[in-house]
C-alpha cells in the first residue's frame, strides 16, 4: 500500500472566493443516518469566545462570497467562516482510494447527484496541527478543535472539514443562543463503515457534523431552528431524537436541497 503524505501549513487570510451553490429541486431521502458517537467530550469543550484573545474575524453571511460548496471541487486550502484559512492540503491516495463509487448505482439519488459524491481528495493532516492551532476559530463559537477532536479521537488522521458546515453550524448556534457540542464531524469511510454509518453518509465528505442535544426539547427545538438555515440535509427526527435516550441533530451540506424549508 503506498500512501502520499500530504502535509498542512496554516496561514490566516481573509477567504474570498466565489461560489454559492446553486439551489435546485429536492428529492427523496432514503439514507437513514447513523446513530451519532457516544459524546465522551465534556460540554464545555465549546466556548463563547468572550475570552478570545484572537482578534474577530467577521463572520462571513450565507449569501457572500467565500462559503460554497467543495465537493467538487476539493482544493489544496479550505476557509472558514471566520477567515482561517488552511492551505497545503495533500493526497492521501490510499484513503481516497476507500470513498464508494458514486457511479456504482447504489447512490440512492439521480445521476445528476453523483459529483457531489466525489470522493475526498485532499485532506488536512492533523498530526500537523500545533496546539495554538487547534485553538484557532473556525467561527465565532467554534475552535477548529472542535472539528479535528473527534476524528482524532476514532483514529483518523487525516480529515476534510467543508466551510459551509462549519458557517451553518456557527449559525445555530447563533440562533439557539448557548454552547453547542459537536459529537461527530469527519469520518473516514472506514470508520464511517466500522460503526455502521449510513453507506453515503455525508461525514466522510467533511459537511456534516452531529449536534447533541440533552433531551428530545431541545432536539427538537434545534431542528426547527435548523430548517431555516440554507442547510441541504436535516435528518428526520424519527432517526435521531424520537426515541432515544442521546438525541442529536445530523445536519449537512451535500451540495442540493434536500430537504430545506423551501423545497419540503
Ligand atoms: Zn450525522
Amino acid at each position: 500500500m503506498k500512501l502520499l503524505w500530504g502535509f498542512v501549513s496554516l496561514a490566516f487570510v481573509v477567504g474570498c472566493e466565489e461560489g454559492k451553490k446553486i439551489l435546485d429541486q429536492g428529492e427523496e431521502e432514503r439514507v437513514v443516518e447513523e446513530p451519532a458517537q457516544v459524546p465522551t467530550e465534556p460540554a464545555g469543550g465549546e466556548n463563547d469566545g468572550s475570552d478570545d484573545a484572537i482578534a474577530p474575524a467577521p463572520q462571513t453571511p450565507a449569501s457572500s462570497p467565500g462559503i460554497g460548496p467543495t465537493d467538487p471541487p476539493y482544493t489544496t486550502e479550505v476557509t472558514f467562516p471566520s477567515g482561517l484559512h488552511l492551505a497545503g492540503l495533500g493526497t492521501v491516495s490510499a484513503l481516497t482510494a476507500t470513498y464508494p463509487d458514486p457511479a456504482s448505482g447504489l447512490l440512492p439519488f439521480a445521476t445528476s447527484r453523483q459529483r457531489h459524491y466525489a470522493p475526498v481528495e485532499y485532506f488536512i493532516d492533523i498530526r500537523s496541527l500545533s496546539d495554538s492551532q487547534r485553538e484557532r476559530r473556525v467561527a465565532t463559537n467554534f475552535k477548529l478543535n472542535e472539528y479535528v477532536r473527534i476524528p482524532e479521537r476514532n483514529g483518523d488522521h487525516h480529515i476534510y472539514i467543508d466551510a459551509e458546515i462549519a458557517l451553518h453550524a456557527q449559525q445555530l448556534r447563533d440562533a439557539w443562543g448557548g454552547p453547542l457540542v459537536l459529537t461527530s464531524t469527519f469520518r473516514s469511510p472506514e470508520y464511517n463503515a466500522a460503526i455502521g454509518g449510513a453507506f453515503f453518509s455525508r461525514h466522510m465528505y467533511g459537511d456534516a457534523v452531529d449536534i447533541k442535544a440533552n433531551n428530545e426539547t431541545m432536539a427538537f427545538d434545534l431542528y426547527n431552528l435548523a430548517k431555516f438555515l440554507e442547510v441541504s440535509f436535516l435528518d428526520a427526527p424519527e432517526n435521531t431524537i424520537v426515541g432515544r435516550n442521546t438525541p442529536w441533530l445530523h445536519i449537512d451540506d451535500r451540495g442540493w436541497p434536500l430537504n430545506t424549508p423551501d423545497t419540503r
